[in-house]
């Protein structure tokens, strides 16, 4: 062969080979880089997989949370809608209540709603304590829970000692009645928690929606009113709103605004009623009896206007204002030299209580200068029962002082021995209502021979009020009673006519 065919030869082949070379490197390359880029892919996909599962985790638990929310959201609700010692809707709950079934009534619907309110129940808190309160109040509650929800009906609690049930199912007032009725009873029973075993009452205000209102806090202020009317007419009782009970309402606040601007006008003047010794006939002292000097209607008798002062804790103010007056009296006669008896001032529930009474008593006397010897105060047995140890202590540390005790109305509350051995009152007052009829009625004339016995057993003075005839005052001394006072002797009288009286 031709050398330069040769070497053509061998030029074409270096040239494939060249050729061929560079696709081997040129593959190897585009294979590494293939590898590379899944590799990257694969790494993308590791990443993107462990993102997505990151997020899968990061739903789940926002799921979670949410359901976790959602139920705390619930739990939340229902405690701001529940009564935690009843476990019962509270007031909320009550109100919303109220107000959709409201909404929600038909022409010709009615539903009546009760406020029930237990009698006294600050007694069972203090005497037992407050959480034998909380017992009693739950013991109630399940009462009420077995007898209005097997009628379908509704209950809550809507204050401390307060629940309301929602009735529907009656034909007509009569067979409401007797359903309130039956309510009532069942809580009336018997209770006995832990060691103890006690009574209950309840007072019931009753309103029939839509008559008596047409919203939640209409009906709710109209059952408060009939409540309240319960609670004042003697409790233990139902009692239905009407119109007319918002205008005695609205009598009673005008008559305490009237009774507020009367103290400050000094409107107020203290009578005073002699007591007689009926063993010596003489005058051994006075009770101050209150008036009010009304500009229009002349004299007012306590029993128009201490009601309504006690309630709205003007009796406060009011018997301090009688206090004062009387020891002033008291010892301006004494300094004229004609008196030397003891003068009885009477004291009311609201007064007695008030946390600054000893102090303002104590306060009266050293101003007055008067001996508290001469001073004596009548309290009644419900408000030394209502706090016994109190009364005790209260009661104790005056008499430390000189100042003595009478025990007002004797005979018309509990009479118990118990409290009367442990209470250091020097007198019993026998009740006016027995002295009316002592001369026909045996058991009349058998209950004050009994008060006097129970008197002279420990060691008290008896005093019998409202005695207006000789004949009741020969029965009286026939009978061993020391002291009497009533009309016979003498009305309640004006300063201004004591000295002609003692004269006469
Ligand atoms: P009380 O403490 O039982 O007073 C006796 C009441 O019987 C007085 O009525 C007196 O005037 C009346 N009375 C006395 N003897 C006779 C009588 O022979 N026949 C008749 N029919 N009545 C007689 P008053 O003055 O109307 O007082 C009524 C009640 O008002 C008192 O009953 C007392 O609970 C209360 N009260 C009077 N003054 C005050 C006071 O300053 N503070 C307080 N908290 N209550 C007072
Ligand atoms: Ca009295
Ligand atoms: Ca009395």
């Amino acid at each position: 062969m031709e050398l330069y065919v040769q070497i053509g030869l061998a030029v074409v082949l270096a040239v494939i080979g060249f050729l061929l070379v560079m696709n081997i490197v040129q593959n190897f390359k585009i294979r590494r880089d293939m590898q590379k880029s899944e590799n990257e892919l694969l790494d993308n996909y590791q990443s993107l997989k462990t993102a997505y599962d990151e997020m899968s985790q990061a739903k789940e638990e926002l799921l979670e949370h949410c359901e976790e929310l959602t139920k705390s959201k619930e739990r939340m609700q229902k405690t701001a809608y529940t009564d935690y010692l009843t476990c019962l809707p509270n007031r909320l709950g009550y109100s919303e209540f109220i107000e959709s079934e409201v909404h929600a009534m038909h022409q010709g619907e009615s539903m009546a709603i009760l406020d029930i309110d237990i009698d006294n129940f600050k007694l069972i808190n203090e005497s037992y304590g407050h959480s034998y309160g909380d017992d009693t109040l739950r013991e109630v509650g399940r009462r009420l829970t077995r007898l209005v929800l097997e009628r379908g009906a509704y209950l809550a609690r809507i204050g401390g000692d307060e629940f309301a049930v929602v009735l529907k199912d009656f034909s007509g007032r009569e067979e409401l009645q007797a359903q309130i009725q039956q309510i009532i009873n069942y809580i009336k029973e018997p209770y006995r928690i832990g060691e103890k075993e006690f009574l209950l009452t309840v007072s019931v205000g009753v309103v029939l929606a839509p008559i008596d209102g047409m919203n939640c806090q209409v009906l709710t202020r109209n059952m408060d009113a009939a409540k309240f009317f319960a609670k004042t007419h003697g409790r233990d009782m139902f009692m239905f709103y009407d119109d007319s009970l918002s205008q005695t309402i609205a009598a009673k606040l005008e008559l305490q605004s009237e009774i507020r601007r009367a103290i400050e006008d000094r409107a107020f003047e203290v009578y005073f009623q002699p007591q007689i010794d009926l063993t010596s006939e003489q005058i051994i002292g006075f009770e101050a009896l209150l008036r009010w000097n009304h500009p229009e209607r002349g004299v007012i008798l306590p029993s128009e206007f201490i009601p309504a002062a006690e309630e709205s804790g003007l009796i406060v103010p009011l018997g301090e204002f009688v206090l004062r007056e009387s020891c002033q009296k008291l010892k301006k006669w004494q300094d004229e030299g004609y008196v030397k008896q003891v003068l009885a001032v009477n004291l009311s529930a609201r007064q007695f209580k008030d946390r600054d009474f000893m102090e303002k008593v104590i306060k009266i006397i050293e101003e007055t200068k008067i001996d508290p010897r001469q001073l004596e105060l009548e309290i009644t047995e419900s408000m030394a029962l209502d706090d016994l140890e109190y009364a005790i202590k209260t009661l104790q540390k005056l008499k430390t002082l000189g100042v003595s005790f009478a025990l007002d109305d004797f005979g018309t509350g509990y009479s118990s021995l118990n409290y009367l051995k442990r209470l250091p009152v020097n007198q019993l007052k026998i009740d006016k209502s027995f002295m009316d009829k002592v001369l026909e009625d045996h058991s009349d004339q058998k209950i004050v021979e009994t008060i006097i016995a129970l008197a002279q057993a420990l060691d008290l003075i008896v005093i019998a009020e409202g005695v207006e005839s000789e004949e009741q005052a020969d029965f009286l001394k026939s009978v061993s009673c020391n002291k009497a006072q009533g009309y016979l002797y003498s009305k309640p009288l004006r300063e201004t006519d004591i000295k002609e009286f003692l004269r006469a």
